[in-house]
């Protein structure tokens, strides 16, 4: 029996990268997952059929996180598949990197929608059914891009930094109705997103990381099983690095 069994997860931006394996490892403790995705059908599709080769039990739930109809649906969805929502992982993300004098506003927002509001919209919407089960885990994907910043993503560190404000904040608001609000900030992790850095910047990155590599998503997502487990109940509204020693303290 699972660490999770009988939960209702929905993780956004599942398709791929860190979602995909958080949304697998969840599934893993018995979970049953929402899959989120906004273009990715195939591979979100062919995580759905993981989970469920796997014995387990998931949905596919397209949608924008930026958008607020969208928002509604997407916990909506996973409401009517599942009973409930337990546990929210807030994973769906972009970079639009560049230089703050080349920064378009266009750059700046996009980012910004995607990352910081996209997860308010989704936590917003999911309040209701975790109030009304007096109890839920909501997991924020930030960086650690967002606590030391980074050139070139001065859109990006804005917007992972106002999102550890954000998970302290609603930490402090529904503390008392027996939810909690975490944040992991991830290192560099070899996705789609590293994937686009070239060797240089890959280089210099390496020369900040004690544990001298990038990491596998899946290092990533048992932190955000445990934050989810029983074992995590008496931890809310913190930050939690996930990267190979590159900010300590
Ligand atoms: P990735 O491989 O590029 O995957 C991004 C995921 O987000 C995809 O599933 C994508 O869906 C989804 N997504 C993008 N925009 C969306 C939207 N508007 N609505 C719903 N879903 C959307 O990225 P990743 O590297 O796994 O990153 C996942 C999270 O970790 C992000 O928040 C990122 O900022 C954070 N992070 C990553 C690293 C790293 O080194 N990779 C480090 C620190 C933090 P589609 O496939 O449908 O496009």
């Amino acid at each position: 029996m699972g660490e999770l069994e009988g939960k209702s997860a929905l993780i956004t931006g599942a398709s791929r990268g860190i979602g995909r394996a958080i949304a697998l490892a969840l599934a893993q403790q018995g979970a049953r997952v929402a899959i989120n995705y906004v273009a990715s059908a195939t591979a979100a599709e062919a995580v759905v059929a993981e989970v469920v080769a796997a014995g387990g039990e998931a949905v596919l739930v397209q949608g924008d996180v930026a958008v607020v109809e969208d928002a509604a649906r997407i916990v909506k969805a996973t409401v009517d598949a599942f009973g409930g929502l337990d546990i929210l992982v807030n994973n769906a993300g972009i970079t639009r990197d560049g230089l703050l004098m080349r920064m378009s506003e266009d750059d700046w927002d996009s980012v910004h929608n995607t990352n910081l509001r996209g997860a308010f919209l989704v936590t917003r919407a999911a309040m209701r059914p975790m109030l009304r089960a007096r109890g839920g885990r909501i997991i924020n994907v930030s960086s650690v891009v967002g606590v030391v910043g980074n050139p070139g993503q001065a859109n990006y560190a804005a917007a992972k930094a106002g999102l550890i404000g954000f998970t302290r904040s609603v930490a402090r608001e529904v503390a008392s109705r027996g939810i909690t609000v975490n944040a992991i900030a991830p290192g560099f992790i070899v996705t789609d997103i590293t994937n686009a850095m070239n060797e240089a910047q890959v280089a210099a990155v390496m020369g900040q990381v004690p544990l001298g590599r990038m990491a596998q998503p899946e290092e990533v997502a048992p932190l955000v099983v445990f934050l989810a487990s029983s074992g995590a109940s008496y931890i809310t509204g913190q930050c939690i690095n996930v990267d190979g020693g590159m900010v300590m303290g």
